[in-house]
């Protein structure tokens, strides 16, 4: 049975652990220290790094796990990994029979140009392209990868659990609710949230059936969220991809 919870490091980053028995798998290890203590004391035995894209506080963990466990490492063919020498690109499928599992790989540029998710499990670990109420920032691809990286996300069942690389709930809750103000299902998830946090549980993951509800980046076609975007726009806006770019633009300065 397949288990997955995370493990905080930095300021808001999680390092997600993906357990079968004492078998267990790691994304995006931002800090070795967590890591290690966490399997120390849970008794864990690391088989593979999983990496989403190449930002520091994704891989700064890396080089130090490779050196003591000497595991292998699975990441972005298109940019350049610590110790990655399992280059994976949209399409592949990594299969990891001593976890029952096996992942298949999403090649979603926007946030990188060559950044990858994985889906397993019913479970998607999107680094920092699908946010939980938001998305990444796009530092080096177009508002129009971000977005067809986006749909590619969202075409998975709506069942699929969202494991993303911050938590950044709350801050995207409150962008969500001044381009929604009407959203109830927003206003909902705003106290779901709020409540969580006060009793430091974290919030993520949700489902993709949440985000279709409640998350403003890939609920471009919805009137209500194409005429905020017009509005702080202060143009028409003829294309999903248009209103996404106007609402990106929008929270970056929010
Ligand atoms: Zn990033």
């Amino acid at each position: 049975m397949v288990d997955v919870f995370p493990v905080a490091a930095l300021k808001d980053n999680y390092i997600w652990f993906i357990r079968n028995g004492d078998i267990v798998v790691v994304v995006d290890p931002s800090d070795a220290v967590p890591v290690d203590q966490t399997l120390a004391a849970q008794g864990l035995k690391l088989t593979a790094i999983l990496v989403t894209h190449h930002h520091w506080d994704h891989v700064n963990g890396i080089e130090s796990l490779v050196e003591r466990y000497r595991v292998p490492v699975y990441g972005p063919k298109l940019e350049t990994i610590p110790q990655c020498r399992h280059g994976v690109i949209d399409g592949d499928t990594i299969a990891f029979p001593d976890l029952d599992l096996a992942f298949k790989v999403l090649g979603v540029p926007g946030h990188t140009s060559g950044a990858v998710a994985y889906f397993g499990a019913e479970s998607l670990f999107s680094g920092d392209t699908l946010f939980t109420a938001g998305c990444g920032r796009l530092f080096e691809g177009t508002a129009e990868q971000m977005y067809t990286s986006l749909t590619k996300l969202m075409s998975l069942p709506p069942q699929t659990r969202l494991y993303c690389g911050h938590e950044y709930t709350r801050a995207n809750l409150a962008f969500a609710r001044a381009v929604e103000p009407d959203n109830t299902a927003i206003a909902a998830r705003i106290r779901e949230t709020a409540a969580r946090r006060a009793h430091g549980l974290p919030t993520v993951p949700s489902t993709l059936d949440l985000e279709r509800q409640t998350n403003p980046f890939v609920r471009c076609s919805a009137p209500e969220v194409k005429r905020a975007a017009e509005r702080q726009a202060r143009r028409p806006l003829c294309s999903d991809t248009e209103i996404f770019a106007a609402l990106r633009q929008w929270k970056d300065i929010y």
